[in-house]
């Protein structure tokens, strides 16, 4: 007997993740890539670290060195919470938890929240860690459609159909990944009144609400919700950020904000999986966060929404009749939908051709739809590639349209 057989069941809902996959495949030198989904590393604070991390060795390095609480490094508790207040969320310390990235809170609300067969709903595509993070727990997958109005009654009934009960809704409102979409005010209200009606959770992933680059600031859905209800411990949303699009990803550094019921549950997952998360990374990340936070992502909105822009008009300029693709206001990503090709397909000749390499958008679907979608990263990429790339990319999608194999 081999011990894979007697794996518990929660590991066949854990598939290896395609991008991660194809990631590997990458460091092919001459590849032109907009698979990646990561910080450009030429942006990172290095200096700011450099000075942030020798000051905490020096000043405080027992404790950096030390265990510590469960909750989080209570100054750059304090910091979040600050930050959140300029986000239109008045909230205090403990009601603010950090994780080891939001990837982490993502599976710590798993387990809260899911039992098998227990619904989630996720937006079409969706966050595909966010997909891997729920997948353990077993949970079965409805359609969240913000625009589309479904009515709460027919998500219930469909879940009672199923033996099953709608535990949260999960999404990212702004610039979401994979499509770089925004969801308007109206659109978080009306899931604020879906939530109601089915009293569940709202999981708000907030990844990428810090970048960006045109357009007025619209409120999270944490914000309307306690403009709602005045309370933080009445309101079922369930905020997770992060600092890794914004400082660094490496460093691990996350954040959970939430009802005081919801973050002592919390501590106890934290408790059980990693104690705490990184003394010294918090501290760093909070001297850096307390002297430039706001200078530093101002200059990733610049640098970054040239970069985003550059993608849009060379999309303009390549692209193929037929094929559409969204306008970000911010994040990283732009999606694509094409007219009839198979995008895995296209990967595929894309890379043996003329080395170019996206994401297929299926990973991204919990249904396992969308074949006609990719995902393209703009965050990594200088402007005159990003013309070149989106060149050859019109190029591989005629050669597939036309049926030829041929190309650059
Ligand atoms: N949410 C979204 C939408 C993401 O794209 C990512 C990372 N790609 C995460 C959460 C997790 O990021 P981290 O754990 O680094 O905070």
């Amino acid at each position: 007997m081999s011990l894979d057989q007697i794996f518990a069941a929660r590991t066949q809902r854990m598939k290896a993740s395609e991008i991660r996959e194809l990631l590997k495949l990458l460091d092919r030198p001459g590849i032109l890539s907009f698979a990646g989904g990561i910080p450009d590393p030429e942006l990172f604070p290095t200096r700011a670290f450099a000075g942030a991390m020798a000051e905490v060795m020096d000043h405080d390095g027992r404790a950096a060195l030390q265990y510590s609480v469960s909750e989080g490094y209570l100054p750059l508790r304090r910091w979040i919470a600050g930050h959140m207040a300029r986000l239109g969320i008045a909230c205090d310390a403990d009601q603010v938890l950090i994780t080891s990235g939001s990837q982490q809170a993502l599976d710590y609300l798993g387990k809260l929240f899911l039992s098998p067969g227990d619904t989630a709903l996720v937006t079409a595509p969706t966050y595909l860690g966010a997909l891997g993070a729920f997948n353990p727990y077993e949970p079965r997958y409805d359609r969240l459609e913000p625009r589309a109005n479904r009515a709460p009654q027919d998500i219930a009934q469909a879940a009672r159909a199923a033996g099953s009960e709608v535990k949260f809704a999960y999404l990212s409102a702004d610039f979401a990944n994979p499509t770089g979409e925004t969801l308007d005010q109206a659109g978080r209200e009306a899931v604020l009144d879906m939530a109601e009606a089915l009293d569940c959770a709202v999981i708000e992933d907030g990844a990428y609400q810090a970048l960006r680059y045109r357009g007025r600031e619209v409120p999270t859905l944490l914000a309307l919700e306690l403009a709602r209800k005045g309370d933080l411990d009445a309101c079922r949303t369930i905020y997770t950020g992060s600092f890794s699009k914004t400082l660094s990803p490496g460093l691990r550094v996350g954040w959970v904000v939430a009802a005081r019921p919801v973050i002592r549950q919390l501590v106890l997952m934290k408790q059980a999986s990693d104690l705490h998360s990184p003394s010294f990374n918090q501290m760093a990340v909070h001297a850096v966060a307390q002297s430039r936070f706001d200078d530093h992502v101002a200059m990733l909105r610049r640098v970054y929404g040239r970069r985003c822009e550059a993608m849009l008009e060379a999309l303009g300029r390549h692209m193929p009749a037929g094929v559409r693709w969204t306008r970000p206001d911010g994040g990283m990503f732009v999606w694509l939908t094409l007219p009839q090709a198979n995008a895995s397909d296209l990967l595929a000749h894309a890379l043996a051709q003329y080395d170019l390499a996206f994401v297929p958008g299926r990973a991204f679907f919990a249904d396992g739809s969308g074949d006609d979608t990719l995902r393209l990263s703009f965050s990594c990429a200088g402007e005159a590639l990003i013309d070149e790339g989106m060149a050859r990319l019109g190029a591989a999608i005629r050669d597939l349209a036309g049926g030829a194999g041929g190309g650059a």
